[in-house]
């Protein structure tokens, strides 16, 4: 039975010498080949489904100590990000335990705060799972490649974004932040997809071009972001994503990994099994 370790996961870990240029996104890195992949991408199922049962457990029953953990989705279009949302967190996690908020464009109201200000709501409470598709990183990718904000600004934000989440990791979240990383030439065939099939072209901007136009400024904003943002509490993966199936086995791998670091025992009963049991019997 193929397994992708916690170990090869962590290969994918962005340190300072990383080079985004040096990862090739078709490659599946620790598994070999389609049909490992698909036997690992079901292996970690039941444990996922059991750690974020207890996390919710532990959240439901009031344990402010809980944890929780931030799960951040950063990538080009057709990267995958809505896929990882559909196929690991909705089949595996019980939704009451989990919030889901994709970002877009700021609204009027977002853009006149810091630009920290609008993902306070959408932090996870003790107990919870918060999922980001897209994040604050896209104010130093897009607002740096189409020049939204002015270049202090810009330079401002990395640090800006390292403190706010070494504070979020000082309140017990467990922060994973993935790039999934496609080919540009794979983005093609999935933009075509959008474009010709009429059950995907809700998916499709014609915007998405713009930005495919502007690949290698994306890439250079990347690098300069991961490199800048990935800290021991708060670590970039970059996974290669041409096979869609390998990034959601990484995502798996490292969720779990989050859950079983929260070390949470199932909450203790506030009431005496016994004498329920006897109760129930007279009942
Ligand atoms: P999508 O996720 O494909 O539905 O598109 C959302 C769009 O919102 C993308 O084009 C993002 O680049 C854009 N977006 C998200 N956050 C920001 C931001 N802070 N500033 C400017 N554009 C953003
Ligand atoms: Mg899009």
């Amino acid at each position: 039975m193929a397994k992708l370790t916690v170990e090869e996961a962590y290969e994918l870990k962005v340190g300072p010498n990383f080079q985004l240029a040096d990862v090739d996104p078709s490659s599946t890195p620790g598994l070999s080949g389609k049909s490992s992949v698909d036997e690992a991408f079901n292996d970690l199922d039941d444990a996922l489904d059991e750690e974020q049962e207890k996390l919710y457990a532990n959240g439901r029953a009031g344990n402010e100590n809980a944890g929780s953990v931030l799960l951040v989705l950063q990538g080009m279009d057709t990267a995958g990000k809505g896929g990882i949302i559909r196929h690991v967190i909705g089949k595996t996690m019980d939704l009451q335990g989990v919030h889901v908020k994709a970002f877009g464009r700021p609204t009027e109201e977002e853009a006149a705060h810091d630009f920290l200000w609008r993902f306070g709501p959408h932090l996870p409470e003790p107990g919870q799972i918060s999922v980001f598709d897209r994040s604050h990183y896209e104010d130093v990718l897009v607002q740096r490649v189409k020049q939204l904000a002015p270049p202090e600004e810009i330079e401002r934000r990395y640090g800006a974004i390292v403190e706010f989440e070494n504070e979020l990791a000082a309140r017990g979240t467990r922060i994973i932040k993935v790039m999934p990383h496609i080919s540009r030439e794979y983005q093609a065939e999935n933009l075509k997809e959008r474009i010709e099939n009429p059950e995907k072209h809700w998916k499709y901007n014609p915007g998405d071009i713009d930005d495919r136009k502007l690949w290698s400024q994306y890439m250079a904003a990347y690098q300069i972001a991961m490199t800048r943002t990935s800290t021991d509490v708060a670590p970039w993966y970059c996974v290669p994503s041409d096979n869609k199936k390998y990034c959601r086995t990484v995502v798996k791998t490292l969720m779990l990994e989050a859950l079983q670091s929260l070390q949470l025992e199932w909450p203790k009963a506030d009431f005496d099994p016994e004498m329920e049991l006897a109760r129930l019997a007279q009942s």
